[in-house]
């Protein structure tokens, strides 16, 4: 009777919780029970065989549910879940961790041009490359998505891991040859040590920071956590709900960063950029906020802000130093791909008496690629009202020719990366050559992050039209932005 009701129990468990992979297994354990049910009299040898079958089955079950406790199905790495709970028993022994995450730069754009298959087949080609630099004792994990996780344990210092990571990018940097495609990534790469902190939740948040930050220093760059530069929130859930009550609590501001015409040595355009005054943790950029907007949909009330402000700030501008400046405005998909967007931008061109001529929206590469149609839709409607457009970062996506081919921009803005690269014999030639490329498509072209004498010095001798960058300011407020165009409308700096 309880042999009965144990099996009955058994095969509820089993149907309950285990998905359809293991049906064909629980039929065999029914199958067995029910033998063992009719036998269970009369013949020992049969219940004997059908216990040993139940058991081997409940075995195969338990490793494949372990597995998928486990591992990640698609790389056969380590889960998140298993990853957190190395570092949590980690944290307990106090010894010196280094906790990496690694996330590849262009791999949305390979889902969505060479589809999925192929996504999943790149993720193992890296989780492979990754395996054999480190080898099989390294804790490596797919966190999720496009993101890698390792632990390094009983790390000496910062230099060790610096130099790990170094070999590890090297071998990631080989191309990869899937499905008959030559693939070279770019990959963004935070690690943080527990040098401070104790807390493992933290430790990983610090190092995924840090990667995502790292976008901010150009490709390939192992960006290690700094206490001293981040002071960033010790969670996202706070930020998350701080962020909600922001837009009403009036915590956002802008700044201005100009961009100077080289050809005529003014200042024609500025650069609008968003800025949070958090109540405790002070001034955040957008690379702390702007996925958040987007997730939360604050983006479309904040941009439509932010048009409204700049425009004002078009008209005082005008007012005071008689200048009529352009503003360019960084625009996120959600705010394209709401179908209210271009009413509410002719909205606020009327509403504030500006002309559309004085904006234009900058759109990167990642805003393009997630709803070409869309774009080309609302830059059409756009465009009407008289508003440009820029294409931002040029060169530092994974298909930025496509992207040209896609929409007519009146402006090209050179990523920063190009820049940094001036003083190499081949960085040289690939910025004239993009300068070159932008003029044959009749594009004025901007130069940016541009931060020294000798890089200016050197963009002023190829046919660029424009720099912006730390060397001419840094983004300032609008009453530093007014005092300074006055500045040197008086007295011209370069
Ligand atoms: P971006 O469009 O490439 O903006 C230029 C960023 O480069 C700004 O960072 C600016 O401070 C920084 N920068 C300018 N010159 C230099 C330089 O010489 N050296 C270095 N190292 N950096 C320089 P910021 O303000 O942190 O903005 C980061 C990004 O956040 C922007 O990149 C833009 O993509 C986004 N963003 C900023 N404001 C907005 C906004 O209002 N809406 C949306 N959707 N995105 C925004
Ligand atoms: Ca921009
Ligand atoms: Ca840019």
């Amino acid at each position: 009777m309880l042999l009965k009701s144990t099996l009955k129990y058994l095969n509820y468990v089993i149907y309950k919780y285990l998905n359809n992979i293991y049906k064909t297994l629980t039929f065999s354990i029914i199958f067995s029970s029910l033998i063992i049910y009719l036998n269970l009299i009369n013949n020992n040898r049969v219940m004997i065989m059908c216990l040993v079958n139940i058991l081997m089955v409940l075995l195969i079950i338990l490793n494949n549910f372990i597995y998928y406790k486990l591992f990640d199905n698609v790389t056969r790495l380590f889960n998140r879940d298993y990853f957190l709970s190395k570092l949590k028993g980690l944290s307990i022994t106090k010894r010196k961790v280094a906790v990496t995450v690694i996330s590849i730069s262009q791999f949305s754009q390979i889902n969505t041009l060479l589809g999925y298959k192929t996504g999943d087949d790149l993720l193992r080609y890296i989780s492979i490359r990754i395996t054999r630099v480190l080898g099989m004792k390294i804790c490596i994990s797919r966190l999720y998505s496009d993101k890698f996780g390792i632990i390094l344990v009983d790390v000496k210092n910062k230099g060790e891991v610096e130099l790990i990571l170094n070999r590890l990018l090297d071998k990631l940097k080989e191309p990869y040859y899937i499905n008959g495609v030559k693939l070279e990534l770019f990959f963004n790469i935070g690690c943080a040590l527990n040098d401070t902190i104790n807390d493992y939740t933290e430790l990983l948040l610090r190092a995924e920071t840090s990667c995502t930050n790292s976008k901010k220093y150009g490709f390939d760059y192992i960006n290690f956590f700094d206490n001293i530069s981040y002071n960033l929130p010790t969670s996202t859930y706070n930020l998350n709900k701080d962020f909600k009550n922001a837009l009403l609590n009036k915590e956002f501001f802008l700044v201005y960063q100009p961009i100077y015409n080289i050809k005529n040595q003014k200042i024609e355009s500025v650069e609008v950029l968003l800025r949070w005054l958090h109540p405790t943790l002070g001034v955040l950029n957008p690379v702390h906020f702007i996925d958040l907007a987007e997730q939360t949909g604050i983006i479309v009330p904040l941009g439509n802000w932010l048009i409204k402000e700049a425009c004002k700030f078009q008209k005082l501008v005008k007012e005071i130093a008689d200048i009529n400046l352009t503003i360019c405005i960084n625009l996120s998909y959600k705010q394209i791909s709401n179908r209210d967007f271009v009413n509410s931008v002719k909205k606020i061109l009327n509403n504030e008496n500006v002309s559309g001529e004085h904006l234009n929206f900058e759109i990167t590469e990642t805003v393009s690629m997630q709803n070409p149609e869309r774009l080309v839709l609302t830059m059409k409607q756009l465009e009407d009202s008289g508003i440009k457009m820029s294409i931002d970062d040029f060169g530092s996506g994974y298909s930025s020719f496509k992207y040209l081919l896609q929409f007519k921009a009146s402006t090209l803005k050179v990523d920063k990366l190009f820049v940094d690269n001036l003083n190499s014999e081949f960085g040289k030639i690939i910025f004239e050559e993009i300068i070159t490329l932008g003029k044959k498509l009749n594009m004025k072209i901007v130069a940016e992050g541009v931060e020294s004498g000798e890089q200016f010095k050197m963009i002023k001798n190829t046919d660029c039209d424009y720099v912006q960058g730390y060397f001419i300011s840094k983004p300032i407020t609008s009453q530093e932005l007014i005092d300074y165009l006055i500045e040197i409308k008086e007295n011209q700096k370069y």
